[in-house]
């Protein structure tokens, strides 16, 4: 067996009411808390109140930045740790999907290093942060329990993964913030949790734990299939995505993700397709790709699949898809043969021509 590394140190509180039965969690992280959002959705699901009521039960100051975006960029999380500094605050809470959870980890880092310039997020090494608490109110993205903060860098015509990681110190899962999730976003974001498990299990950095991890929720998310292409989420599949989400992030902090997930930032950053439904174009083209047969059988046996096409078509029945032009894929070909962190996530060679083609058939 190979050697690994497992740590995934965030304390999670799972449960209905979990931020309100915990509120004294919050006390370990300072005396005033910035709250990070995005434009609304906090504010009608509950989740921002019941933080702002646990702040005040033990005396904690706290400001609010609601200005986050879908797919924050670097200039908002810099306006954000601005704001955080004025402020004078101790540390971060991130309230939302993954946008706001990831902008919490950035601001973290930026509020904590007022002097840098904010590229060096960007650059490898480790620095001081704020502590970061976590609330997801999206079922997708696994934020709350990943290392990882993607940002759009307008500079560079694309979204990035931050190079400077840290976990999340806490984070809380009520499944109450979940019920009026809009068909749209759930299908979304349970698609984007749905390739953390592909790609984690077929990356070549997964390790005996991530796999259990997604095995697990593979055989989760089965139960979770038909709910999705009918558009119907009762209590049961509503909390089963949520736990799915989270399973899917520790995989994910275990390993990586994998191609799709590099591949389709092309997708959101230049014909702005959700991220779930982005990495979903690519899935068929990386799992026919992989060398490892059996362990792409073990992922459609464990999710319930006949085949990768039918994936596919599961794919296509739930989430939007984009086309592009041929200069288009040439474009984000090249820009991909750059990244060889990701191409190396994978056991086989890859040249021009199969990236090439896995952008030309993930496009058709
Ligand atoms: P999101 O961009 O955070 O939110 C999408 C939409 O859902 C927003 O309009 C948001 O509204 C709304 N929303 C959030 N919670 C809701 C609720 N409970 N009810 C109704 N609407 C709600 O989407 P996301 O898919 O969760 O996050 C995507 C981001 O995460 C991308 O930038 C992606 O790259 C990143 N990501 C990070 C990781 C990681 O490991 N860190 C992994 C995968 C993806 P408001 O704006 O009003 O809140
Ligand atoms: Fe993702």
């Amino acid at each position: 067996m190979r050697d690994f590394k497992y740590f995934m140190p965030v304390e999670l509180y799972f449960g209905k009411n979990s931020v309100e039965k915990n509120s004294g969690i919050f006390k370990k992280f300072g005396k005033k808390a910035l709250i990070v959002t995005g434009h609304s959705s906090a504010k009608k699901n509950g989740s921002q109140n019941d933080v702002v009521s646990a702040l005040e039960k033990n005396n904690i100051k706290y400001c609010i930045f609601d200005k986050t975006e879908e797919n924050p960029s670097l200039e908002t999380v810099t306006e954000a740790a601005r704001f955080a500094v004025e402020e004078c605050v101790d540390f971060v809470i991130g309230i939302g999907g993954g946008s706001p959870m990831d902008s919490a980890k950035a601001i973290a880092f930026l509020a904590a290093n007022p002097d840098e310039n904010p590229e060096f997020l960007f650059e490898p090494g480790e620095a001081k942060h704020l502590p970061v608490v976590e609330i997801p109110t999206t079922a997708g993205t696994g934020s709350e329990v990943t290392q990882y903060s993607i940002l759009t860098v307008k500079s560079r015509k694309i979204k990035m993964g931050v190079s400077k990681r840290t976990f999340a110190n806490a984070a809380f899962l009520d499944p109450k913030y979940f019920m009026d999730i809009p068909v749209g976003v759930t299908r979304n974001t349970a698609v984007d949790a749905f390739t953390h498990l592909i790609e984690a299990y077929l990356c070549n950095e997964n390790s005996v734990l991530s796999d259990i991890l997604c095995e697990k929720g593979l055989k989760e998310f089965k139960k979770c299939k038909e709910a999705l292409i009918e558009g119907q989420f009762n209590m049961d599949i509503r909390e089963r995505l949520l736990i799915i989400s989270t399973i899917a992030g520790m995989a994910i902090s275990q390993s990586q993700t994998s191609l799709p997930h590099a591949m389709g930032y092309y997708l959101t950053y230049f014909k702005n397709l959700a991220h779930g439904p982005a990495n979903a174009q690519f899935t068929k083209a990386f799992m026919d790709f992989v060398p490892e047969k059996d362990r792409v059988k073990d992922v459609l046996d464990f999710a319930g699949f006949e085949s990768t096409g039918e994936i596919d078509e599961f794919f296509r029945k739930i989430v939007t898809r984009v086309q592009c032009s041929d200069e288009d894929i040439n474009y984000y070909t090249d820009e991909m043969m750059k990244i060889k962190g990701k191409l190396s996530t994978v056991n086989r060679l890859i040249s021009r021509e199969d990236m090439y083609n896995m952008f030309k058939e993930g496009v058709m």
